[in-house]
């Protein structure tokens, strides 16, 4: 039986696509062979690439302005490729938001590279809360602006689109991509790791402005080099093939649902009803200022330690799994990613509910 799987990442994938992924995996179409063994320079691959590739751009609204890179690595990877290949020795710097243990990340790999500095962090306020634009303390010679639009940890999101003039946005997506629409032509780089809303760990997702397309700090290994990455059409090196693939099924599954506006209204619902049962409890807390609440990472504790352990394992126990908060912070996080359904979520609420009733 499957469960509802409420795991920050890798995380759910929906039934539909795995069912149809597994109805191919042996012999994809006509080629006599599954798509894992398929060379990635063969014919029948690169009509797959392709497909993929004018997907997301439909999907997402990209315009020819901007090149998809599909690499491995994952986002982590994409911490030092950013100011590799977006610092030079002439302008080394580079504005950092720190919001969360992700943009922190980034932004500690970033001073190997250049000379970052933090222009906005919510670390006092726990991360509870994100800066607005009156607080960004902005550097107008600064070579991007980096920050992190959904905090996967702490369950908190960006409710609006720095403004940095002509410093380019460059914006870890990872946790929220496809979760609704964006306006791509505000950044200047988006990347995210596939394994939250795009499909399988192993794929990472970079959409780059094509003027940055500059070349890389000289240090940079060629497969982390955006420019010769985009020439070869992410094939430098063999790509994550399947996870392409895979990708594509995913986008197949969103168009037919409707689109990104279709899915965030479903995101939507689903965050309003899980909220709405958390506000009405006096047993659970939730971590997040409701202006920067996360419809993706919802991060909700009771106070009590042994209370949290017994609603994880009793969660669990009906089917509900992977409600254990991040190892650092504790408490409960429910990851309400695309591919987890309303059912599952109304499932949480009642048990929720229910625990409440039972241990109070
Ligand atoms: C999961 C995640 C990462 C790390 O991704 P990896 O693929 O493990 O490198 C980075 N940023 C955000 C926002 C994430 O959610």
């Amino acid at each position: 039986m499957r469960v509802y799987n409420f795991a920050a990442g890798p995380a759910a994938l929906p039934e539909a696509v795995l069912a149809r992924a597994a109805s191919e995996l042996v012999e994809y179409g006509q080629d006599g062979m599954s798509v894992m063994e398929m060379s990635h320079r063969s014919k029948m691959y690169l009509a797959i690439y392709e497909k993929v590739d004018a997907s997301i751009r439909r999907v997402m609204n990209i315009s020819d302005d901007y090149k998809v890179l599909y690499l491995q690595g994952g986002a982590t990877l994409q911490f030092s490729a950013v100011p590799m290949n977006l610092l030079t020795p002439e302008n080394p710097a580079a504005d950092y938001a720190i919001t969360g243990n992700f943009s922190k990340k980034a932004f500690q790999e970033a001073k190997k590279y250049g000379s970052p500095r933090i222009a906005a962090t919510s670390q006092e306020q726990n991360f509870s809360r994100i800066p607005q634009q009156d607080e960004l303390a902005l550097d107008p010679k600064a070579a991007y602006f980096h920050y992190c639009m959904n905090n996967t940890v702490y369950g908190s999101v960006w409710n609006y689109i720095p403004e940095t003039g002509d410093v380019p946005l460059v914006c870890d997506m990872s946790s929220c991509i496809l979760s609704g629409p964006v306006d791509v032509s505000k950044f200047g780089v988006i990347y995210a790791g596939a394994q939250k809303n795009m499909g399988p760990s192993g794929l990472t997702v970079v959409i780059v402005r094509k003027d940055l397309l500059k070349g890389s700090q000289p240090f940079t290994p060629t497969v982390m080099d955006w420019k010769t990455l985009a020439e070869k059409d992410s094939m430098y090196n063999t790509p994550s093939c399947y996870g392409i693939y895979f990708l594509g099924l995913v986008l197949d599954w969103l168009e037919d649902l409707g689109g990104l506006e279709a899915m965030k209204a479903i995101n939507d619902k689903k965050a309003a009803i899980l909220y709405d049962a958390l506000d009405a409890s006096s047993m659970f807390k939730t971590m997040i200022e409701p202006a920067y609440r996360s419809i993706m990472n919802v991060t909700f504790r009771t106070g009590s330690e042994e209370l949290d352990a017994k609603f994880v394992k009793e969660a669990t126990a009906a089917g509900l799994v992977n409600l254990k908060g991040y190892r650092d912070l504790g408490g409960m996080r429910a990851s309400i990613y695309n591919a987890v359904p309303y059912e599952g979520v109304v499932k949480l609420v009642e048990f929720i509910k229910k625990f409440e009733q039972e241990n109070a």
